[in-house]
């Protein structure tokens, strides 16, 4: 998940130091291209293009036959189309990755967009393929699915026909598809490179700096309650300025969203994410009102942290503060070395992946400018491997976003062998890797740190942390479901009024425990989720809870749970998150399920509670 970050703070009390740790940390694209002007970016696309009009040439009227296809040319068909498509997106990958390094470079972006209408364009000769599968009468399409030689692709198979209901025409998906570069896919780059370059007036003791959106919300972690109110009214300020843009790629892609779910016959706005989250309505809303009954303990929480803090009132700016000033910073190598050692310690395997994301230079670290901010790990191809990008700024809190994206990392480069159809998961398993590579990072915290002191405030960071991603999600959730009501309503909203959904989604959550200030209602506009992925963030809330229940699992069974785990991820999507979790004994869609989760995180609170009071 995102986090956010910032260079060290310089206090003119202080020596300079350097900007962080991981200056110069910087990853090596070359196992893609050597490049922005390698040549081989052209080859890969023209390629890519010749086989894809070849695939369309050969397999179009093998589909399209009454009967249907037979195994043996389906198989062929499935594995030519995976091998190609691979070729097709290895550039868009690398410019993608190359532009979130530097996104003010303006070559990097041209690169960007030549490849994406690349890619396009040699998807027009695929659409095809999707379509004439999901044509084919259940009675011809299931033996296909059930049949040996086709074993590799039933996911794949079987997933595509959950979508049959929804899909258009040939033609219609074609001008949809050519259409998105100068629409949806627009719309979302705009609004990356805005606040990528946005810049927040911070107020502070050397007069006025022009910081980053990311660098800002860094201060809201800060131990000095005037930085932190300084930083909400920066950020505010820039929100201000830029709300009109903001609100208006919101409505737009609100409402590109629901003319989507007209046009493909959805019953809601959220039906496609849990289609594609492959998750029944059901388990979501069980999993969301699991949580909603827990709000008491997020305000049981903040009311303890507001007393620790000696906080006659804990504003929203003040949830992140950490409760002791003096915790220890980690440099970039200790960093490392305890990431890697808590994956070694786990899995001898696992380390040695990990390993190779550092010796092998996969990691991009170091928090330079016009860099995007916070962090992720991108499955790259099947035929490379991962690359991780993150800002680290040598807080104990960047050790952890380190530890998350190398879960994503191990999982990705686990799932490889499964192939480039199949090996990404839905959203609501892509978090399971990466919280619970958090987890195993943060016990080896703890055992470094035994003073109750830090380990206190490395507990309060932990459950901030896990609010963040299961109570705060949900809270996103409720906001986008409140604006793409209203937005259907009312037509296009104002950020007035988005402002106040914001506020009502967030309210349940607090309680009396936090005062949501007035500036808090503007900052639902930096939210990327909601312009890459609506409703993307249910599933951080399911990752969370179910990575709980799993560390939970593998503190009872040991080693045995350690080889079912690395299988499960080495299964990458090609089975449904229910089908991969019956494998560790897991049932998600038993509504009491969720509890698990949050009892440990309710005990979490108990024992910061009991610490609290030795102190
Ligand atoms: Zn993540």
């Amino acid at each position: 998940m995102t986090t956010t970050t910032a260079p060290t703070e310089k206090k003119s009390s202080e020596p300079v130091l350097p900007l962080s740790s991981a200056q110069g940390i910087a990853w090596d694209l070359g196992d893609l291209y050597q490049g922005l002007a390698d040549p081989k970016i052209e080859e890969d696309l023209a390629q890519a293009k010749q086989r894809a009009e070849r695939f369309e040439q050969t397999y179009r009227g093998l589909l399209q036959a009454p009967e249907g296809p037979a195994p043996e040319p389906l198989q062929q068909a499935l594995t030519e189309l995976e091998a190609l498509s691979e070729q097709m997106d290895k550039p868009l990958i690398f410019a993608m990755l190359m532009h979130s390094a530097q996104t003010n470079d303006p070559s990097r972006g041209a690169l960007l967009a030549k490849t994406r209408e690349a890619r396009t364009a040699i998807n027009q000769h695929l659409i095809f393929f999707d379509l004439a599968w999901v044509a084919l009468p259940d009675a011809v399409a299931q033996p296909l699915i059930e049949h040996p030689l086709l074993a590799r692709f039933r996911h794949y198979l079987e997933q595509k026909r959950l979508w049959k209901p929804h899909y258009l025409s040939e033609p219609e998906e074609k001008i949809l598809e050519e259409k998105q570069v100068t629409g949806r896919a627009a719309f979302v780059r705009l609004f990356d490179e805005t606040t990528a370059l946005m810049t927040c007036p911070f107020e502070g003791k050397n007069g006025v700096e022009k910081l980053t959106i990311q660098q800002t919300l860094a201060k809201l972690y800060d131990p000095d309650a005037a930085v932190r109110q300084a930083a909400s009214n920066a950020l505010t300020a820039s929100l201000k300025e830029q709300s009109r843009l903001l609100t208006f790629l919101f409505n737009t892609v609100i409402l590109d969203h629901q003319v989507d779910v007209r046009l493909r016959r959805f019953a809601n706005p959220m039906e496609p994410r849990h289609l594609a989250n492959e998750i029944s309505a059901a388990t979501v809303h069980a999993l969301m009102t699991s949580i909603e009954a827990y709000h008491g303990t997020v305000q049981r929480y903040y009311r303890m942290k507001a007393k620790l803090m000696g906080l006659p009132v804990l504003h929203d700016h003040d949830r992140y503060a950490p409760v002791f000033a003096d915790l220890p910073r980690c440099p970039w190598d200790e960093a490392a070395a305890l990431v890697r050692e808590s994956y070694r310690q786990f899995s001898p395997q696992a380390g040695q992946i990990i390993d190779q994301f550092f010796e092998r230079r996969w990691i991009d670290a170091d928090p330079r400018p016009g860099k995007r901010g916070g962090a992720f790990s991108s499955s790259a191809v099947p035929s490379a491997h991962p690359y991780i990008l993150m800002n680290y700024t040598d807080k104990l809190r960047d050790v952890m976003t380190l530890a998350h994206e190398l879960g994503h990392g191990l999982h990705q480069y686990l799932s490889r062998d499964v192939g480039y159809l199949q090996c990404d998961t839905p959203l609501t398993t892509a978090e399971t890797a990466s919280v619970f590579g958090e987890m195993l990072t943060f016990e080896r915290l703890l055992d470094r740190y035994p003073e109750p002191r830090i380990r206190l405030g490395l507990l309060c960071g932990k459950i901030e942390d896990s609010f963040a991603t299961a109570f705060r999600q949900v809270v996103m959730t409720r906001f986008e479901e409140a604006a793409h009501q209203a937005r259907q309503e009312k037509g296009e909203l104002a950020t007035e009024q988005l402002n106040d959904l914001w506020i009502q989604a967030n309210l349940p959550m607090h309680g009396q425990a936090v005062t949501l200030t007035p500036n808090y209602a503007w900052w639902w506009l930096y939210v990327g989720h909601f312009i890459h992925v609506p409703f993307y963030c249910y599933a951080y809330s399911f990752g969370e809870l179910l990575v709980l229940a799993l560390v939970q699992k593998y503190k009872q069974e040991g080693t045995a749970f350690v080889e079912q785990y690395l299988d499960l991820l080495r299964r990458g999507g090609s089975e449904s998150p229910p089908q991969l979790l019956r494998r560790l004994g897991v049932d998600i869609n038993d509504p009491g399920f969720w509890k698990l989760g949050l009892r440990l995180l309710d005990d979490m609170v108990t024992q910061a509670e009991q610490l609290a009071a030795q102190i």
